[in-house]
Order: C-alpha cells, then structure tokens, then sequence
C-alpha cells in the first residue's frame, strides 16, 4: 500500500480542465493517482468497454484518492449510445471489394464477402436509396441502391476488410431509436448508484433523448450531450439548452460528416455552448500518436492548443490513457501545453473574441463585474460561495483573468465544476453570516494558495445564504498579515 499523499493539493495554475478516460492502461490506483499528480481534473468511465465490476472498482479508487489529495474529482460516466454494428463473420472477418456489391440482411447466419446481418430492425425500410453506410470508423462505405424491408443492397464506393461486429454509422438518415439502449439504462443506473458527476449521453438525435435520460436521473448527477450526429449539429441550440455540458465528439461527428467539417463546427458547438454558461468539451485524438510514442505530434500540440485557446473548458484524452503506453505522459504533455497557451499574453483576448454579454439578471452584473475588477486592479482570485454552482458557471462564462476559487458546502458542486473552466472548488461548511462569509474566503485562499499577505480578492454570494439563485453580494477584499499569521500557526 502507497502512503496517502501528505501535501495539500496544489491548483493546477491553469484554467482549461483536463478530462482522461480510464480504461486497461491507467484503472491501477498507482496510476489514477499518477494521473492525478499529472494534472487530471476529471476520469471518464466509459461504459462502452469492460463490466460493472470493473468500473465499480475505478470509481472506488478514484473517490480513495479523491480523498488522499482533498481535492475533488469528477466522474463522468459515458454511455455507448445507440452504437450500431453489423453482426459476424464465418471465420471473423471478410474483404468487401472495391466496386462490388454488398447486401446487409436479417439473417443470423455468419457472413461473407457478399452479405452480413444487421441486427438492428429499425433500419430496414428506413434507409433509401443513395444514402450511406459507413462502416469501421468510415474505413469502409457503402451506398444504398436498394432497401426492403429484409434486406439492403449497397454499392461499396470503398471496400476493404470487414470483421465481427464493426461498428457502422448512418449518417443520412435520422433512426427512431431513442438515445437509450437497454444497455444504457443498465449502465446508467450502475452509474447513479456509484455516484457518478456526469453522464455522457452519445449519439444524441433530439431533445427528448436528453428528457428521458434525465428522467431516468431522477435529479442526481449532471448531463453531458455529445454531439456526433449531423442530427444534433442541425439542433445544437435545444440539446445545448437541456443539458448540462456539451461535448464536441470529433471522432464519430468525423466519420458522420466529412472529416473537414469538424474544425468549423468545433469552434461553433464550442462558442454556442460557451455562450450558454455551460462546459464545453473538446474530444478525441488529441494525442492520438501517443498511444503508442511517449511524445506527440506537432500537429496534436497544435490541436490542443487551439481547442484552448477556442475557449473551451476540458481538453479530453481518450485511448490515449486508457489503452496507450503512455497514459502519464499523455496528461502531462496536455498539462504542459494547456499552461504554456495560458502564459501567452495573447490567450485573453482570443478566448474573449467571443462576446458573450451578460444576461439581464442581477447574477450575471456581478459576474461581469468580477470579471472587469480583475482587469483593472490587481486581484488575486475571484472567491465564489456557492450551493449549486449556478454562480461558478456565470462567472467562469465571463472568461475572467484570475482563477475562481469555489467553495460550496455541497461535494457534488464541488466534484461538479472539475469541469468548469478556471474553476478550483473546496467544501466547506454553511455558512451563516457575511462576516463569516469574509472571513472564511480569505483564509481558504490563503491556504489553498490564492493570494498572498496584502493580496485582493473579490467574493461573489447570495444573501441570505443557501438561497439559490440569490447571488446580489460582491465585495472587495484584502488580504492582511492577521489572517495570514493564523493561517500559519
Ligand atoms: P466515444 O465518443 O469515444 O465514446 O466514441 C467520442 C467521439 O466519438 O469522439
Ligand atoms: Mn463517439
């Protein structure tokens, strides 16, 4: 057994979050722990690969060093969504030839170079002619010529090997299957039972996905929206209001549109989402190479600078740290980037390009004044007391130059806005009175690392406290050797 970490956790000293999917390279406790020195704010479960034993054991050693280093966690857990696959081959696999025919049917006998089964009802006498089908990660794509009611006949414009079970996509056509497997229900509910933060919801088409999920939520744990259907880029505005985070899935959105319409509908789901007041999530090869070579790719620097300085809350990693050689340095490598966009004196003004004007709430006035107090004196961090985090996230929307530090009586919140841009949350507990309100502020910060003997602060609250969506209180603050001298002693 390691010993638990001593030190008090660190901020990261930069505002983008870092979130890192686990999976057979990085589910030890040795190595989520490595991953957490190494910058990760936040672990994706993803529901896709493994059983729930497994993941109760990840999240289990996620919360034991959640505790060890106090300092919350996020946990995310990703359902795989409605992931269509056609069914198997005699021998494993088959070569679709270039040019030649392919019919996918609904009989269950293995497959070959001529036919498969789709097991999937919903589809036949759905699809028409011309629309496409795209097959393990559009390595593969056919075209529909004929489509009845047993069986599809398809053209394939690009052929190559086919194996069991492939994953395929149907980017043409809207399917009437909701968002939610029977899998997906089980996995979301193994996911409520252990706690999860947030669920991933994929292949989002419509709204009423995200009702039903949330139905099924029952008020416990927080929604994020992957976009990687054209459906949902055609309806980013409704499923950006009915959840709680977005995700810009790149991997599937690329393969359902062409690869080069991804970049401008980053930037969009991006500032869409940002203007919402919601995290935004910036997906999948980031640092592709490094699954396999312990440094990355110019051009995977690159992305994840420009997902940063796009503006978004969370850079991700994907097989990077769950089945890569390199799952520490791939998180380092990211943290490394991320803090040396932040240092660049031209990162504000890029990220602030987006206008998101306030709201006409009282809330939102004092989030956009936090916002230009630290613009013209010198403050050391915005201290934000919040119960639901609704404050956290109107001030991170603002983009502000100094980091926000949270504190919240709620470890949900807290374990919540591990996503949040800019945000570093502490519990604490209530708090009763202004007086306490201020003094509590000034000692977390100074303990937490926020400021210094003779350093300003701005805190942001609600009276009476515990009142949500209350917040009417800002107030400038100094930090003096007293507090200080207590904090020390
Ligand atoms: P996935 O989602 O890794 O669960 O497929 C992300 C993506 O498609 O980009
Ligand atoms: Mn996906």
């Amino acid at each position: 057994m390691e010993k638990p970490a001593a030190k008090r956790f660190q901020p990261r000293g930069r505002k983008v979050k870092i979130l890192t999917t686990v999976g057979p390279a990085s589910r030890s406790p040795d190595m989520l722990r490595k991953l957490v020195r190494a910058g990760a704010d936040a672990f994706r479960v993803n529901m896709s690969h493994g059983d729930h034993q497994t993941h109760a054991e990840t999240i289990h050693a996620i919360r034991e060093i959640e505790a060890e280093c106090h300092h919350p966690i996020a946990i995310f857990c990703d359902l795989q969504g409605p992931k269509l696959r056609v069914g198997s081959f005699a021998g494993g696999k088959a070569v679709i030839r270039h040019s030649g025919h392919f019919t996918l049917d609904r009989n269950p006998e293995p497959g070959d170079e001529t036919r498969v089964e789709l097991p999937h009802p919903e589809l036949f006498g759905l699809l028409e002619k011309g629309q496409r089908l795209l097959i393990n990660d559009g390595k593969i794509r056919l075209r529909v010529i004929r489509a009845g009611e047993d069986e599809i006949l398809c053209s394939a414009e690009v052929g190559g090997v086919i194996s069991d079970r492939k994953g395929v996509n149907v980017p043409d056509a809207e399917i009437p299957i909701p968002a939610l497997t029977e899998k997906d229900r089980k996995d979301l509910a193994f996911a409520m039972q252990h706690g999860a933060d947030w669920i991933g919801l994929s292949f989002v088409q419509r709204g009423e996905d995200l009702a039903e999920a949330r139905r099924l939520m029952g008020g416990h744990g927080s929604l994020c929206a992957k976009i990687e259907k054209p459906m949902a880029v055609r309806r980013l505005s409704e499923i950006i209001l009915l959840s709680d985070a977005v995700m810009v899935a790149r991997g599937d959105l690329g393969v359902e549109l062409h690869p080069e319409e991804v970049p401008p509908l980053q930037k969009r789901i991006v500032n869409e989402t940002r203007k919402a007041g919601k995290p935004v999530i910036v997906a999948t090869q980031m640092l592709e190479s490094m699954i396999e070579s312990p440094t990355p790719t110019r051009a995977e620097v690159s992305d994840v600078a420009n997902a940063v300085y796009d503006g978004a809350d969370a850079v991700m990693l994907s097989a990077e740290t769950a089945a890569g050689e390199w799952p520490e340095e791939a998180v380092s490598i990211m943290h490394r980037i991320a803090a040396q966009v932040e240092h660049d004196d031209a990162y504000l003004s890029r990220v602030r390009f987006l206008d998101t004007p306030p709201d006409a709430t009282t809330a939102d006035a004092l989030a956009h004044s936090c916002m230009t107090i630290a613009d013209t004196v010198p403050i050391a961090a915005i201290v934000v007391f919040t119960g639901s985090g609704s404050t956290a996230r109107r001030v991170a929307r603002e983009r502000p130059s100094v980091p926000m530090l949270v504190l919240t009586p709620s470890i949900k919140t807290a374990r919540r806005v591990a996503l949040l841009w800019g945000a570093h949350a502490v519990t604490t507990r209530d708090i009763g009175s202004f007086e306490e309100m201020i003094a509590k502020g000034k000692r977390m910060a100074l303990r937490h690392g926020f400021g210094k003997a003779g350093s300003k602060l701005v805190a942001l609250a609600g009276v009476p406290f515990g009142t949500p969506g209350a917040t009417n209180l800002l107030h400038v603050v100094t930090l003096i050797g007293d507090e200080l001298k207590r904090h020390t002693s």
